[in-house]
Formats: structure tokens, C-alpha cells, sequence
């Protein structure tokens, strides 16, 4: 065959790539791992594998796009075209805008379940909100308005196989932090693509800003690909390779527990008539699981699961009269202002509660005054103060997209106004 020589060291990088997000997920020095012969996978912030066969290579995830993922693809496979790319979902860090595509893998095939291009449609028509959600989930600016998607040119629903040079894959389909996820399997080598049913963390399950996930389908899905009983298993996250027995057990095995634990212990809960709150409160991972390197809290945690499951089994109301028609919380908070009529009374409770350890209440209590008064000065102050003390001991990147957003809120406000 014939090959077009390619040249992926010039390629621009994609707009969507802030590199002051974290060195973790954007590590300096990128370089591919070789899984097994011809198997390779890169791992960090979002990753992506791909095989080399005789007639070409399949392409597993984009890694968000960027240049050195092919550079490294290309140093790899030397000048073997893409001829097929899986997305293991429809997560716009896995799959790949149209001027990518025709940049990295022209004439290849897309191969994806079938509710991607439904995925794609949807954050289409949701693109303000979508923009507005991710710029501060991730402390991003806002991205740029307008894509492109490559969408896909195969669709499948339950599995689907082929083989290109002598090599087969097999895909079959789960749901977990998508409902279009697939899992890439390679039989004649034991390895898995496990997309984002694993990111060398605790599986974001519940986001404060999206729908809930598939708890259940995430279990079921982890559960078959042990049941494969592979040699390796590669996550969609993180540089977390699981390699060999011991750590696949250690590594999937923990997650199925930390997923089957919290599942089970909402639905009790539910069962006995217990309030969601109560749940958030005193839901927590046993120690030997709390402990787990496979499960740190530092992309999404424990509450957000609770909160997650819960809805996904239940309504959004939480049986107290007030919250079935809401009004804007301003209209409480105001009558509630104007009782207690001393505004210096509540921010000094709320700095005592502060100093005792009890954030969430302080945090409530300034809210009363900043929801009936956003330009509150001193409550501005006070909450900028709080956000910078959380963004030193919180490490879970979901809920410091949050305190990110009010500080910079609160710093531009005041810049602005003292
Ligand atoms: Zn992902």
C-alpha cells in the first residue's frame, strides 16, 4: 500500500486545549504506551489508544485532539492511515470536531453506539448552556461557540465486531457515565478499552451540572469486562493502566464495590422513607474502600454518587411544602432579612459557625443576605475569603469548578465596587 506521508507535527492545536487546567491532565512530556504488539495507549487528561495491523490502524478516542497524541500515533505507526476510529462515547474530549478529523484520519470509518449522534444533536442545540457548564465545571474560559462534529459513519446497538489485518475487536455497548458508552475489547491480546467506566478515580457518577449517570449499567459493565478476565485494561482518564490480575481486581474490582456499596445503601435508605439530605450527610465509603488508590475523590465524590443515584430512582421533589412551586429563593431570603434586620448579626453567626468547622451552615447564612442583596459588600467580601480557604483544601475538580466561579464572581465585584 501506498501511504501519504504525513506530517502531525504541524498540526495547530484544537481550540479547546487550556493548558494551565492541570499539569495532570496536560503533562508536559506525552508519550504512548505499548500494551501489547502494536497496542499502544496514551494516557492523561483524556486519553486514546489505537492498534497498528498491516492494513491500517484503528484509532480508540482522540485524547481531546491534540497534536502530540498523533505525533506520537505517528511515530508509532509511521505512515499507516486510520482506517476505522471507535468513539467510546460522545463526550466531545473522545471524539473529534470535523477539521480534526479530516486533518488526522481522512476516508476512515466512525464506529459508535447508537445514541451518539443523538449525544452530538443535543449539544448542538444546548451549545450557550453547554459552553456556560464546562467553563466553569473546568475553570476554562468560556470555549469557543461553534462546532463541528465528526459524526459517526457506523452505528451499532448491542455489539458489533471486525477485523482489519488479521486483528479482531469486538465492541460492546454499556451504560455508565454516558448511555452511548462501548467498551473495546481485542481478544487475541486481552486488552480493554474501558472508556470512561474507569478514570483512575472515583467514577463521576453524580455532576452537580448534568444528568444523572447509570450507576447500575456502570456495575454490570465492570462486571463483564472482569468476567473477560483480561491481561490489561486501559481507562478513559488519568494514567492509571491496569495491568495483570492483582491490579485489574485491586483496580475495576474496588470500583464495582465503591459502585455496588453506594448503590445499595441509597436504596435502602429510599426504602425506609429517608430524605435525600440525610443520605448526602451520612453516606460514606467503608474504610478499606475510602482508603482505595483506584477511588480518590478528586474528579467527582461520594455526595455527588448519593445525590446522583438518588435522583435517578426518585423526582426532583423533596417533600418539603415550600419546594413543590418555588418562588425565587430572593423573595424568601428578603423576608427573612428584614425579621432578623441586622445584617452585621448574620455575617458575625456565620463567621462563628465558620471558625467551629460548620461551612455548609455559614455558607447558607451569608447566602440570606446575597440573595436579596448580590452587591452586598461585606457579604462579598466574606464568601471571597471562604471560596479561597475551599480552593486550598478541596481537591475534587466538581466542586471546585463552584468555588472557582464565586471567587472570581466575588474578586470582580469587589475590584469593581470597593
Ligand atoms: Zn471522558
Amino acid at each position: 500500500m501506498n501511504y501519504q506521508p504525513r506530517h502531525f507535527q504541524d498540526l495547530p492545536e484544537p481550540e479547546s486545549i487550556d493548558r494551565s487546567l492541570s499539569p495532570l491532565m496536560f503533562p508536559a512530556d506525552l508519550h504512548a504506551v505499548e500494551i501489547a504488539g502494536g497496542v499502544y495507549w496514551i494516557g492523561a487528561g483524556s486519553s486514546a489508544g489505537w492498534v497498528v495491523t498491516s492494513e491500517g490502524v484503528v484509532l480508540i478516542d482522540s485524547g481531546m485532539g491534540r497534536r502530540e497524541v498523533f505525533e506520537e500515533l505517528e511515530r508509532t505507526a509511521g505512515d499507516a492511515p486510520i482506517r476505522y476510529m471507535v468513539y467510546t462515547h460522545g463526550h466531545e474530549d473522545h471524539i473529534l470536531l470535523e477539521d480534526r478529523f479530516a486533518q488526522v484520519a481522512p476516508g476512515a470509518q466512525v464506529i459508535a453506539h447508537g445514541f451518539v449522534p443523538e449525544r452530538l444533536r443535543k449539544y448542538e442545540e444546548l451549545r450557550p448552556h453547554i459552553n456556560r457548564i464546562n467553563s466553569v465545571q473546568f475553570h476554562l474560559p468560556m470555549p469557543v461557540s461553534e462546532r463541528a462534529y465528526k459524526y459517526p459513519d457506523i452505528l451499532y446497538w448491542d455489539s458489533y465486531s471486525f477485523e482489519l489485518g488479521g486483528r479482531k475487536f469486538e465492541l460492546f455497548h454499556g451504560r455508565g457515565e454516558t448511555d452511548d458508552a462501548t467498551v473495546v475489547y481485542l481478544p487475541d491480546d486481552g486488552v480493554v478499552f474501558a472508556g470512561d467506566f474507569l478514570i483512575s478515580a472515583l467514577p463521576n457518577l453524580g455532576n452537580p451540572y448534568k444528568v444523572p449517570r447509570y450507576c447500575r449499567g456502570w456495575i454490570e459493565t465492570l462486571e463483564r469486562i472482569l468476567a473477560l478476565n483480561p491481561a490489561a485494561v486501559a481507562p478513559g482518564h488519568g494514567v492509571g493502566l491496569l495491568r495483570g490480575e492483582q491490579e485489574i481486581q485491586a483496580g475495576v474490582g474496588d470500583t464495582v464495590r465503591a459502585l455496588r456499596f453506594l448503590h445499595d445503601e441509597v436504596v435502602r435508605r429510599l426504602n425506609e422513607g429517608q430524605q435525600l439530605e440525610q443520605m448526602v450527610a451520612e453516606v460514606r465509603l467503608p474504610p478499606e474502600l475510602e482508603e482505595s488508590p483506584h477511588l480518590r475523590q478528586t474528579y467527582s465524590r461520594v455526595e455527588f454518587a448519593v445525590m446522583a443515584i438518588h435522583r435517578s430512582y426518585t423526582g426532583w421533589f423533596d417533600s418539603d411544602p415550600s419546594d413543590l412551586l418555588p418562588l425565587p429563593r430572593r423573595a424568601i431570603a428578603h423576608e427573612l432579612r428584614t425579621l432578623i434586620g441586622d445584617d452585621k448579626a448574620i455575617i458575625s453567626r456565620a463567621e462563628a459557625l465558620w471558625s467551629e468547622g460548620r461551612r455548609q451552615e455559614a455558607i447558607e447564612l451569608v447566602q440570606i443576605i446575597l440573595r436579596d442583596v448580590p452587591d452586598h459588600v461585606e457579604a462579598r467580601q466574606t464568601r471571597l475569603r471562604w471560596m479561597e480557604t475551599l480552593l486550598q483544601d478541596d481537591r475534587c475538580v466538581m466542586s471546585r469548578g463552584a468555588w472557582h466561579s464565586f471567587a472570581d464572581q466575588d474578586r470582580a465585584f469587589l475590584a469593581e465596587n470597593v
